[in-house]
């Protein structure tokens, strides 16, 4: 779609296919440069790496345009440290920060007819992922991979105000103790989909994931960590070796500490803990906090004393510093916001 003919306000979370996209390729042993390119579609062979043994890590964010007509990505150098740690886990080459970098970079400015303009709540929202491409039928990794990035404009996550979700506890787990759950792998979110559309067709919006081993800590729903508030306003975010590092829940851990002057405790949160808690959201790049309201636990309901009608106050101004940080309103702390023009 051309980006003259998008409407902001009606724009949805789903792919629209924009013009341009950054591809590089590992082969003998090293990365090429890379560079952008127009075909949005990749040719695989039958039997690629990826397609049989699902080798393939990726990373997400966004860029935007901030109050002052800047376009910049927020903490770009965190993804490609996360997309690091995956990389190795997964046996796949890892993308050298330096090409993350530039292809993100790179990526937006050639799409910069994209960016939403500030205000609309839109966003362009980066895909980068790695994936193996040579045929490979033992099990071993691939010898050959590509890494390609490219944007898809967003509308805003919440249209009309963030309205509180309900959670259910999942009897199925996330990620195992020792496994894959710290790392961004298409692997945890195939096997997330039958609890997810399960989830819907109960009247859930989320899943809400238990420690795989003893049942009794909380981890994260499938795409976001939790964060809770106490009764005395202190900031508790679960810790536990199986949850992915959210960026957006590390960034809401400063901003409570050094912006808001609030106590800050990152630590196994026991499940039995949660319905002393008075507020609780969850914390990701898409909605930045979504807050829940209600969480539902085998005919037992947990409901938080901030309701069902709006995201309780502190969970607001975490929001709304965030976001003011973000979009340029506030000022961000040394090396958050990375100008792209
Ligand atoms: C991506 C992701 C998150 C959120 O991470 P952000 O860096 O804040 O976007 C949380 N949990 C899982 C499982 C994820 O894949």
């Amino acid at each position: 779609m051309s980006a003259k003919n998008i409407d902001w306000s009606e724009l949805g979370f789903g792919y629209i296919q924009t013009e341009k996209r950054f591809v590089a390729n590992f082969k003998d042993g090293k990365w090429d440069e890379g560079g952008i390119v127009d075909d949005a579609n990749i040719v695989l062979n039958e039997c690629a790496g990826v397609l049989q043994y699902a080798q393939t890590v990726f990373e997400g964010l966004k860029a935007y345009t901030t109050a002052d007509g800047n376009v910049v990505t927020f903490r770009p150098d965190l993804n490609a440290d996360r997309l690091i740690t995956s990389c190795e886990r997964l046996q796949i080459p890892v993308v050298p920060k330096e090409m993350f970098l530039r292809a993100v970079e790179e990526v937006v400015k050639a799409n910069i007819d994209y960016v939403p303009p500030y205000g609309s709540g839109a966003t362009l929202y980066i895909r980068p992922y790695v994936f193996g491409t040579n045929p490979v039928i033992g099990v071993k990794p691939a010898d050959e991979y590509q890494f390609r990035v490219f944007v898809t404009p967003v509308g805003p996550y919440f249209k009309g105000g963030a309205k509180p979700i309900t959670i259910r506890v999942c009897d199925y787990d996330r990620a195992a103790p020792h496994g894959t759950g710290h790392i961004k792998a298409g692997l945890n979110y195939a096997m997330s989909l039958y609890q997810i559309v399960d989830a819907h067709n109960n009247g859930f919006d989320e899943n809400m994931y238990l420690d795989a081993a003893t049942r009794t800590y909380v981890e994260e729903t499938g795409g976001a960590n939790f964060l809770f508030v106490t009764k005395d306003n202190k900031i508790v975010t679960p810790k536990s070796n199986s949850i992915l590092p959210s960026i957006t829940r590390r960034s809401l851990m400063v901003v409570a500490e050094k912006y808001l002057g609030l106590e800050v405790e990152h630590r196994p949160v026991a499940f039995e803990e949660v319905k002393d808690f008075a507020e609780c959201g969850l914390c990701g790049t898409a909605a930045v906090i979504s807050p829940v309201g209600k969480i539902y636990n085998h005919g037992e309901e947990i409901c938080f004393p901030s309701g069902m009608d709006e995201m309780g106050p502190i969970t607001k101004k975490l929001y709304e510093t965030l976001t003011g940080i973000q979009m340029g309103r506030i000022e961000a702390p040394e090396g958050w916001i990375h100008k792209i023009k």
